[in-house]
């Protein structure tokens, strides 16, 4: 089990290591802190002194019918640092883009896939071509389960005709991120081999100040047991929930240590899974999370100052063609 590292500021170190905490802070508050130098299971992240963006961190759950699409703004020093997770199908890449621009996004620090289905990049392609692009990341699968669909082909041309390369998402990749955060990325592991795609996907822990954010793409039971066993810290305030709401994810033993306060899902009224299924909203339900539902709450938008979360409901949905 790997050893975990708490990461404090200040706490109980008396002032000779409270200085050496603060020299190393300053050491590494440069724009975007590369998070490689983040311990695993970081608990908490030392909050920068005010100055270029203020915050909050904004996070947007887009409505994008059955699909995932997640937009996570940090504010830092020299503006906010946009990472994108999944786009949903390629019915919204109009939609999706007008989204972006609206919200002054024209630089994506970081794009996430988190696993090739196309509900979750199906117009990943167009976003690669209409925006700036810092990095793209995204599960590899083993070369026979690679997929072959056309938006992951248009993916890959996408991203070399602009000459952007692919950086293997997978546990324990750096993700950069400003001062004031970290990113974890706790699944898949390296060399995991599933059935099917959806337990690839990149399971990504965002700590921000005191609060933190899960992401989990599609990924079920299974590797969310491979999480557990891997020992990582993964306590969470909101819990993206796994495939949509599905029963096939948010298993009991990973919700009790996730423990959030609030829980997000993302699907669309009268989709033909069933999703959420009745099973992960009961319980849900019963432990007394706090749940937005994309389907019910159209695009969601939770606020973080470092401290508290606060959620906005009803913005609008993201256009589909
Ligand atoms: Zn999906």
């Amino acid at each position: 089990m790997p050893q975990k590292k708490k990461f404090r500021r200040g706490a109980g170190l008396g002032p000779v290591g409270g200085l050496v905490v603060l020299l190393i802070f300053f050491l590494l508050s440069s724009r975007f802190q590369l998070s490689g130098s983040a311990p695993e299971g970081v608990e908490s992240v030392p909050m920068p002194p005010a100055q270029g963006q203020e915050g909050p961190l904004e996070v947007y759950y887009f409505d994008v019918g059955q699909g995932d699409s997640q937009l996570i703004r940090i504010p830092g020093e020299g503006g906010y640092f946009n990472m994108l997770i999944d786009t949903g199908e390629y019915a919204y890449a109009d939609g999706l883009t007008s989204r972006l621009r609206d919200l002054g996004v024209e630089r994506l620090d970081a794009l996430v896939c988190s696993h090739p289905h196309t509900d979750h990049m199906g117009c990943m392609a167009r976003i690669v071509q209409r925006f700036d692009i810092g990095g793209l990341y995204m599960p590899m699968l083993p070369e026979d389960k690679a997929p072959t669909t056309a938006a992951y082909e248009k993916l890959l041309d996408a991203a070399s005709e602009k000459g952007i390369s692919i950086t293997p998402l997978h546990e324990g990749t750096a993700l950069e991120s400003p001062a004031g955060s970290a990113f974890q990325v706790l699944a898949p592991e390296v060399d995991a081999d599933w059935d099917g795609a959806n337990n690839f996907s990149a399971v990504v822990r965002l700590v921000y100040g005191e609060t933190a954010f899960l992401f989990t793409g599609d990924a079920e039971e299974e590797s969310e047991e491979m999480i557990l066993d891997d020992g990582n810290l993964l306590s969470a305030d909101v819990l993206k929930c796994g495939h949509h709401g599905s029963s096939s994810s948010t298993s009991d033993a990973f919700l009790r240590a996730v423990d959030p306060l609030y829980a997000v899902i993302s699907c669309e009224t009268g989709n033909r899974y069933g999703h959420p299924h009745r099973e992960t909203v009961k319980k849900l339900d019963d432990a007394e999370i706090i749940t937005y539902r994309t389907d019910k709450d159209g695009t969601i938008l939770a606020e973080s100052n470092g401290s508290t979360i606060t959620f906005t409901k009803d913005l609008p949905p993201v256009e589909s063609q």
